[in-house]
């Protein structure tokens, strides 16, 4: 069946590879966008398509539309996007949580919060399960966007319960890929940026924090088929690839992968930097079957050609 579908975000590195999918399985999509971190560029080709529609709005303020479902990715991601202007980050997720959900509920659309990883700040627990309640600063840096998505989560499941919404929320753990901005901060566009123009590969702190890296072509697959499980199955759900890596290690592949005549440097550890992260993804995989198909060196390599051919 073919669906209305609104993309809040969908202008930046997830959303334009989820309006691009979700115009491929045939739905009309409206990719909504204040492009503070999203660009034109990324959906540029979809313009000639009738049943895409590109809309500048910002999402602290109301919007009204009528779609059959919302995915809900406005939200600037990288820490220093988000820290720019951190009372912004904290209305996006906030209010414009609030505004979604109000428009969820007067319109009967099925709504999918992109919360994060985040949610576990820097984990006792490893790997993360949905049943853990996370070990955030509620006053640090990084707070703005970590409890942002907190009070969205929420939000939504008070909207869930207490108004009916039919909501959805996925806890999203780093991924990367083509379309990632390459000024966007985060580790891996930043250092295939840094290996490409054989510039310093800056390491924070001493390499040996760890992450897990899925490829985004995976974790839009697993997005659409969550959004497409029954009105019982409401989350918070993981959804990553649990490959562990030290930063380090992630430094050495990508100059591996480049052949770059880059240095390593190693430069201070931001405030509350997580020193580790793997999701535990068992509760998705019983559910859709849902596990990440692309190793890391291969999303590596796509990664890289496209940054390649893209002016940076
Ligand atoms: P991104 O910065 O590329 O995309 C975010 C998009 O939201 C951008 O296009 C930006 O212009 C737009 N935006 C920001 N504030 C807005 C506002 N107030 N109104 C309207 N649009 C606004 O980041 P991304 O990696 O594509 O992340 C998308 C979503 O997924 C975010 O909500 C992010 O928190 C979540 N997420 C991403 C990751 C990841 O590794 N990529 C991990 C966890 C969660
Ligand atoms: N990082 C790094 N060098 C960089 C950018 C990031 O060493 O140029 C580190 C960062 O300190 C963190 C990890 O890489 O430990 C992942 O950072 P990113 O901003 O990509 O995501 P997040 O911290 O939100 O998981």
């Amino acid at each position: 069946m073919k669906k209305k579908i609104l993309v809040t975000g969908g202008a930046g590195f997830l959303g334009s590879h989820l309006c691009e999918k979700l115009l491929n399985d045939g739905h009309e999509v409206f990719c909504l966008d204040n492009f503070f971190t999203g660009q034109k560029q990324n959906v540029v080709h979809l313009l000639q398509n009738p049943f895409f529609e590109l809309i500048r709005h910002d999402i602290t303020m109301p919007f009204y539309i009528e779609v059959d479902e919302i995915y809900n990715l406005a939200c600037p991601a990288s820490p220093i996007h988000y820290q720019f202007n951190a009372i912004k980050t904290i209305k996006t997720s906030v209010m414009g949580s609030v505004h979604m959900l109000g428009l969820a509920k007067r319109i009967k659309a099925k709504i999918l919060q992109a919360s994060t990883s985040e949610v576990y700040g820097d984990p006792q627990i490893h790997p993360q399960t949905e049943e853990y309640w996370g070990n955030v600063n509620p006053i640090g840096p990084r707070s703005c966007y970590d409890e942002g998505k907190r009070c969205a989560e929420s939000l939504f499941m008070n909207y869930h319960t207490q108004n009916k919404v039919k909501i959805k929320i996925l806890r999203i753990f780093n991924t990367y890929g083509p379309k990632m901005h390459p000024n966007d901060g985060r580790v891996v566009s930043n250092f295939i940026v840094q290996a490409i123009k054989n510039q310093d590969i800056t390491i924070y702190g001493d390499g040996s924090q760890t992450r897990s890296f899925c490829y985004v072509d995976d974790l839009i697959n697993g997005m659409i088929d969550f959004m497409n499980t029954g009105e019982n199955i409401i989350g918070p759900m993981n959804i990553g690839n649990p490959d562990e890596f030290t930063i380090l290690e992630l430094a050495q592949k990508i100059l591996e992968l480049t052949n770059s005549e880059s240095r390593i440097i190693f430069e201070p550890l931001p405030q509350d930097d997580p020193m580790q992260r793997k999701p535990d993804i068992s509760k998705l995989n019983k559910l859709i079957g849902w596990k990440p198909t692309t190793q890391l060196e291969e999303g590596l390599i796509k990664t890289i050609n496209y940054f390649k051919n893209t002016t940076i």
